[in-house]
């Protein structure tokens, strides 16, 4: 299990949950767990968790006893992340005085007696968390951390002996492990993490790379972990739209070079796949972060041959990593328990009863298979064909497939609990009343809102339904009307052509510029992106004044404005909507007026809540509950609507 900050290590009460939530998964069948990352000293904490002193260290023995007794097995090593450039606080340090594009602060230079610190404080660092109990350390050197600012040329301008020649620039990582082995002693895991692919542009060489490894492994490290990015490069590592497994190659190339197991990691979410990746010899060991948050026990699972059980992590990092970046809790989109194991559990049911459960999108498949779980009899009613509501849509947007799995898992989970599903079947007030339900869920979603624009009607406008389903033809000049998550997710799949970059690791290194095979400096140095523009003029419009795409997800809202911007889609903001007409549609734009020529105008304004069946069961006297989008429409996405269901079924 790789090493991923949860935001328990600051949370009150956070080391009782992080015992809990690594637990669950070491009783499981992981091999070993990495932990999110601890900063070794004050300059490098950022106010956040540290290990600098034995109070410090005491906390931590929680953890790891609860780790041990789950299964003694089990290795559990603590990550030392110093991220030196990248702290928010005056205090950071690095070996220049270079500031990160993603930075607040310029860091301060470090002297000679502040290098030793540096070097000292993370020896002591791993010294306690052996004393803490740790099986091992992880030192993190990549990622744009202190360690890999030493690394790469263009943050270290140093003149002295850890700057200029790589054999200086690699001084203080190798000093740092050196002195670490001398003091942890043998027995003791030492991993170090690098980035054998750190996609910046005049990043590290491929030769540099391979040296380094050569070095670690003399100076005594167990094991080595690869990474293939720093935060501030342009390239999407781990989102959606990533193919799986796309980076385990160049671990494999590494491997070849040295003699300690190396890890390998990113966009690997399936037992199969990780089985690929060790067959095709491109590591020794698969580190895996997100999918364990997804499903504590993927690895039981996989081991006993229930792969079809898994809840698969689908990359979307709304719950995750978008809450790790702006210091909120994290936890997972299709898994609410993730970080909340002492909070949230499906124990079962005190009394058995029986439950109709009305729609099959997130809410109401979250609900029913929860409840169902718990020993419910539940009867899930849906209206269409097929399971899985709003992921419908969404698996259909290239770059979305993974959407697919949601909807494998459930159908999956339905039979495992024995759900009685009905599709084709619209539940209306006289047959649930029929069957004598104790408890009805109303999780019917949502239908699309309808802006009250004059010619709203007219034979150009379509809904992001229609258009997403097929069932509306899309013209060569477009107009979207609302740039929210639906409205990017519309002009991804008309803006795009050829097979989706997520599933094809080729189409993915062309679109965004990396070269696997030649890996010139960074994988990414002199390498253009090649975006073939879209086949029709397509504008994406708001009425917010704020930048287009604002809104979106904090770590992946950036790479769906770039692609789009490639493709040569026009986004607009601050704009009135004034009519519709056979010219296109007007508008007001800084107060002067403008018709856009369009032959489709897409509708993607959002959402209002659908009960119809809810207000007609009312009406009858019976007493449902809403859950989902039929609940709040307003700003509901999956997350909010598994998590909401998720908590009302583990009570019911
Ligand atoms: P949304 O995020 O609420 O966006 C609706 C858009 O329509 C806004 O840009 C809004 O912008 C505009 N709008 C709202 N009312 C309007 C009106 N009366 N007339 C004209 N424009 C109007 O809704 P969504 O895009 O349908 O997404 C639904 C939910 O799914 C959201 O919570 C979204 O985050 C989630 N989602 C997430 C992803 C993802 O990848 N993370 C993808 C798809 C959906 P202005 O008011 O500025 O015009
Ligand atoms: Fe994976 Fe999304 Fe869950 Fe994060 S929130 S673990 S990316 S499914």
């Amino acid at each position: 299990m790789g090493s991923m900050h949860t935001g328990l290590e600051e949370t009150e009460g956070g080391f009782e949950r992080m015992a809990a939530y690594f637990a669950e998964r070491a009783a499981n069948n992981i091999g070993m767990i990495i932990t999110g990352g601890i900063a070794p000293n004050e300059e490098s904490s950022s106010g956040g968790a540290m290990m600098s002193s034995d109070e410090e260290a005491e906390k931590h023995r929680m953890v790891t006893s609860a780790v041990h007794n789950a299964d003694p097995d089990v290795k559990i090593c603590m990550q030392i992340l110093h991220p030196g450039p990248l702290a928010y606080t005056p205090n950071a340090v690095a070996p220049s005085a270079v500031k990160s594009r993603i930075a607040p602060f310029v860091p301060n230079e470090l002297d000679k007696a502040g290098i030793n610190k540096q070097i000292d404080d993370h020896v002591r660092c791993a010294v306690m968390a052996k004393q803490a109990g740790y099986d091992g350390v992880e030192i993190i050197g990549s990622a744009g951390y202190l360690i890999s600012t030493f690394l790469v040329q263009k943050t270290n301008l140093r003149e002295d002996e850890y700057g200029g020649s790589y054999e200086n620039r690699m001084r203080f990582a190798l000093e740092i492990v050196e002195q670490t082995r001398a003091a942890v002693g043998e027995d003791f895991i030492l991993i170090f993490r690098i980035a054998a692919m750190d996609m910046l542009e005049g990043g590290m060489s491929w030769d540099e790379i391979v040296t380094l490894g050569k070095a670690l492994e003399k100076a005594g490290v167990t094991i080595i972990s690869t990474h293939f990015t720093w935060h501030e490069s342009a390239v999407p590592t781990i989102a959606t739209m990533v193919p799986r497994a796309a980076f385990t190659s160049v671990t494999g190339r590494l491997r070849k070079e040295v003699n300690v197991p190396v890890i390998t990691s990113n966009r690997i979410n399936m037992p199969d796949i990780a089985e690929q990746v060790l067959e095709r010899g491109d590591a020794d060991l698969v580190s895996m972060a997100r999918p364990l948050l997804a499903d504590s026990a993927f690895m039981r699972k996989a081991v006993e041959g229930r792969e079809d059980e898994i809840n698969t992590c689908i990359a979307c990092n709304q719950a995750c990593l978008d809450h790790t970046f702006s210091g909120k809790l994290t936890s997972c989109l299709v898994n609410p328990r993730a970080c909340h194991e002492t909070l949230l559990n499906y124990l079962p049911a005190e009394q058995a009863k029986k439950i109709a459960v009305v729609g099959g999108g997130p809410a109401g498949l979250a609900y029913a298979t929860i409840a169902a779980e718990r020993g419910h009899a539940v009867t899930l009613f849906e209206a269409s064909s097929e399971i899985g509501g709003q992921f419908n849509l969404a698996k259909t947007i290239p770059g979305k497939e993974e959407f697919y799995e949601t909807v494998r898992y459930f159908n999956r989970m339905i039979e495992v609990h024995g759900i009685d599903l009905r599709l084709n079947t619209p539940a209306t007030a006289a047959s649930l009343k029929a069957e004598d339900f104790d408890d009805i869920i109303i999780a019917t979603g949502i239908k699309p809102r309808t802006p009250d624009i004059e010619g709203i009607d007219h034979p150009k406008v379509a809904s992001y339904i229609d258009v997403i389903t097929g069932k509306k033809t899309v013209g060569k000049k477009v107009a979207i009307i609302g740039a929210g998550g639906i409205g990017f997710d519309v002009c991804e799949l008309i803006s795009h052509s050829g097979p989706s970059g997520a599933v094809d690791r080729d189409v993915f290194a062309a679109e965004w510029g990396v070269d696997f095979e030649n890996h010139p400096r960074g994988g990414v140095t002199g390498v253009e992106p090649k975006v073939a523009k879209a086949d029709r003029e397509i504008t994406l419009l708001q009425r917010k004044e704020s930048r287009v795409g604002a809104g979106l997800g904090k770590t992946t809202g950036w790479t769906h404005r770039i692609t789009l911007a490639r493709r040569g889609v026009n986004m607009v903001n601050g704009v009135e909507y004034v009519k519709i007409d056979d010219d296109g549609l007007h508008i007001l734009q800084n107060g002067q007026p403008e018709v856009m020529e369009a032959d489709t105008i897409i509708i993607c304004a959002g959402q209002d809540p659908l009960r119809d069946t809810y207000d007609a069961l009312i009406a009858e006297g019976l007493k449902p509950e809403l859950v989902g989008g039929a609940y709040e429409a307003k700003e509901l996405d999956a997350k909010a609507a598994i998590n909401q269901a998720s908590h009302m079924a583990a009570v019911v």
